[in-house]
């Protein structure tokens, strides 16, 4: 009956029927229930169904956060026409405390909090997850660096995104021999067992990995094991750029990339996702039209994106 009237509601009822129903108090209980129980993916908050740590929204009002799959379309669609969606739960709020806390006090506060959204709120989603297992349609490899978190910069809900992060987003070339490949051990699962459908090469301004690349290069090896190693292998591929003038690929000169890192940030992507193309699994889907590779640059000053959907094709700002 609810799942019913839900159907009504969100794919073909009037406007004012909609809008009647969700300012009802009982009515929007109902209609919570029937949401959760119907779309792993969402739930609604009103002032009187919420437990304590969620007041202070507004008496009567509904607030949703859904993702983006398929069946929920309509759902969304309708609460968004309402203005009902609050995407502000996709994250966190920040605290004072974030930039500054040493300790991990804080942190267990927010596992409180998802435990709260995600197991007492809104079950659905973390027993379909169980039950199912995981299905994400999206490898991120992104950069370890703390400012730039793929979950956090795209909203996305447990089970959307595999990820794998390293020291500047690096994806080494294929090499099957008996090294450690934790990059490529990520991939492999992603392409070949949970059948993502894109890979993200995430990479980013200010990244400390590329500086270290570009020091290093310099002749100024930082004094550690492992950094100098690892960010060399995207050298060669960083200082590789496209003139406009007659599209070559030419060599920067190394005090340019210096100078303006973001270049070397950018064109180290590119390298990463030529590399994948190494991997014949990778390639094989590629070319089959069943797996895309995308670039994405985060510009951490002002939180623009820069995108490319090709591998040699420069990056372009997208938001
Ligand atoms: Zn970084």
């Amino acid at each position: 009956m609810l799942c019913r009237l839900w159907r009504v509601i969100g794919a073909r009822a009037p406007r004012r029927l909609a809008a009647a129903t969700l300012r009802s108090k009982p009515a929007a209980l109902s209609l919570r229930r029937a949401v959760c129980r119907q779309t792993p993916h969402l739930f609604l908050r009103g002032s009187k169904v919420l437990p304590r740590t969620f007041r202070g929204v507004q008496r009567h009002e509904i607030r949703g956060m859904i993702g983006n799959t398929a069946p929920l379309a309509s759902i969304r669609a309708h609460l968004e026409e309402h203005g009902m969606i609050d995407d502000s739960h996709t994250g966190d709020t920040p605290s004072a405390c974030a930039a500054e806390c040493r300790d991990v006090d804080h942190l267990l506060e927010g596992v409180r909090r998802f435990k709260a959204r995600f197991y007492d709120e809104a079950p659905a989603l973390m027993q379909g997850l169980v039950e199912k297992g995981q299905k994400p349609a999206v490898l991120m490899i992104s950069c370890s660096d703390s400012r730039v978190d793929p979950a956090l910069l795209t909203g996305a809900l447990p089970g959307e995104l595999f990820v794998v992060r390293n020291v500047a987003n690096l994806v080494p070339a294929y090499a099957p021999d008996d090294g450690l490949h934790g990059t490529g051990a990520a991939l492999e699962y992603a392409v070949r067992d949970l059948g993502v459908d894109h890979i993200v090469v995430l990479g980013h301004a200010h990244c400390g990995g590329i500086k270290a690349m570009l020091a290093t290069a310099g002749g100024e090896r930082p004094p550690r094991e492992f950094v100098g190693p690892w960010v060399e292998m995207a050298l060669a591929a960083s200082r590789l750029h496209l003139p406009a003038e007659d599209g070559e690929q030419r060599e920067m000169p190394l005090d340019h990339l210096k100078a303006v890192p973001f270049l070397a940030e950018r064109a180290s992507i590119l390298g990463s996702l030529d590399n994948l193309m190494t991997y014949p699994w990778v390639r094989e889907r590629v070319e089959a039209g069943s797996l895309s590779l995308h670039g994405w640059w985060f510009d951490l000053e002002s939180g623009d994106l820069w995108v490319t959907d090709a591998p040699g094709t420069p990056l372009m700002p997208a938001t």
